[in-house]
């Protein structure tokens, strides 16, 4: 049993060690890795997106941060 998003379960936080339901999707792209157009993503949960973000950020990878569908932790 091996599928890591079965139908039905919320996606999990991408940090190392968290299993805490994702809210964001940080979509980021490393230049010396990827084709320009290419993203890709790492989901948050409202914990980690501000450590997550910083991480790629400070790497200049970070393009895009998007709230997940059906997220019920909008509020900021
Ligand atoms: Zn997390």
């Amino acid at each position: 049993m091996t599928d890591p998003t079965p139908a039905g379960e919320p996606p999990v936080c991408s940090s190392r060690g968290c299993r805490a339901p994702a809210a964001w999707a940080l979509r980021w792209n490393n230049p010396r890795l990827h084709e320009p157009e290419r993203r890709k993503t790492w989901l948050a949960c409202p914990a980690h997106r501000g450590s997550l973000g910083d991480f790629l950020d400070a790497r200049g990878f970070l393009r895009d941060v998007t709230a997940l569908p059906g997220s019920h932790t909008l509020e900021a």
